[in-house]
């Protein structure tokens, strides 16, 4: 059966590297931060263009510790969108913070910057723009409201550490912008089977900003700011050091595997763009848009089925694996549906895209390690 992620075809591919730094971390007795975390916190520093790196427990640990460095407070309203993960609504709440949840774009599926703009109210404080399957959100219409109302962003890179963003009016192979660069803070997470995973749970925070850097290393250390010295109330929430040796040989990997995902992408587009020449009415296949400018890192090829049971029958006649990412919009989990700012599920009459997306998503493999020649192979002839 083909995985859905090849984490093991990745390990035996990195494996010679992988033990001797594993064994490096176990031999020297040193097992939270130390020298190989802070060794990593640079290189993805250096990788990405952002001044101050911060590791963490996990990405959900990075955007709560985002949400406290930037002192959310009970009551405050922060836009998210209501087609992705949980972890941003579900951050904001665990503050005491209200989720409002900003419908999508058709194509890319992004948070909608005019569906954001509706939304913002005296309460709102900020917008976490999540970065859907690995290309960027459309930050730069964003930004452009983040700064006319004076909310910060939170850019959630936790699906797309590695994508680039074209800068308008700049030569295309030089003046690319990577993630996380975007949001007042950025985060990213290192679940193992993201673009960049660990062996475990693991993330990171990124900033310009030397304050907010500060800040966050505070509250995920106790609140300390010198041994038990302890000045705002904050949490542990730490990398380990053996996680650091593990992505400092993945992070070298990196671009090599971006590369790959990416021809792995565009042989199921070329797949899909003839098969939907010749399907009957109403059983496309539409690949995610990628936005003018964007790379995805294609933490998963996700497509729009408009008929989706009969796609998935194909797929398991192919022993084709494939996921929902996801079945339903934030808005109408039960865990939201009683908030009075979540007008979307008060108009229970009105679908908005987000809705109308749920029913037809659904995500192919497409990790450096999967043979995407075979898949297209097995759905030609199924
Ligand atoms: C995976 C994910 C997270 C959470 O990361 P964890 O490391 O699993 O806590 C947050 N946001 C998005 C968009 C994600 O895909």
């Amino acid at each position: 059966m083909i995985p859905f992620v090849n984490l093991t075809g990745q390990r035996e591919k990195y494996r010679f590297e992988l033990e001797k730094a594993e064994r490096a971390v176990l031999d020297s007795g040193c097992y939270i931060g130390g020298a190989e975390v802070s060794a990593l916190e640079n290189e993805l520093s250096a990788y990405s263009g952002v001044p101050h790196t911060l590791t963490c427990a996990s990405g959900t640990d990075a955007l709560t510790l985002a949400l406290m460095t930037l002192q959310l407070q009970p009551g405050d309203e922060v836009i998210v969108p209501d087609f992705t993960f949980i972890a941003p609504a579900e951050c904001c709440a665990f503050l005491g913070g209200t989720p409002v949840f900003a419908d999508i774009d058709r194509e890319t599926l992004q948070i909608s910057p005019e569906s954001v703009r509706t939304l913002i109210g005296k309460r709102t404080k900020g917008i976490i723009a999540v970065n859907l399957f690995g290309q960027c959100a459309p930050f730069k219409e964003l930004r452009k409201i983040a700064d006319e109302f004076g909310l910060w962003i939170i850019e959630d890179a936790a699906q797309a550490f590695g994508a680039t963003v074209l800068e308008p009016g700049q030569d295309p192979h030089t003046q690319t912008r990577k993630a996380c660069t975007f949001g007042d803070i950025s985060i990213t997470s290192f679940y193992p089977s993201k673009p960049l995973g660990c062996y475990g749970d693991g993330g990171a925070l990124f900033t310009a900003n030397e304050a907010l850097a500060q800040r966050a290393r505070f509250i995920a250390n106790h609140g300390s700011v010198g041994r038990y010295d302890h000045q705002i109330v904050g949490v542990n929430s730490r990398l380990d050091a053996l996680q650091a040796a593990v992505l400092r040989v993945k992070l070298k990997h990196l671009d090599e595997e971006l590369a790959i995902r990416q021809q792995n992408a565009a042989k199921y587009d070329a797949f899909f763009a003839e098969y939907n020449r010749t399907a009957p009415a109403g059983a496309k296949i539409i690949p995610q848009k990628i936005a003018n400018g964007n790379t995805s890192t294609y933490a998963q090829y996700t497509v729009l089925a408009e008929n989706r049971d009969a796609f998935i029958q194909k797929l398991n006649a192919a022993e084709i694996p494939y996921c929902i990412h996801y079945p339903a919009s934030l808005h109408s989990q039960p865990c939201f549906t009683a908030s009075k700012q979540n007008a979307a599920a008060q108009n229970e009459t009105e679908m908005n895209t987000a809705d109308k997306a749920a029913p037809k998503v659904l995500s192919l493999p497409v990790c450096a390690f999967t043979d995407v020649q075979e898949i297209v192979q097995r759905l030609k002839t199924n």
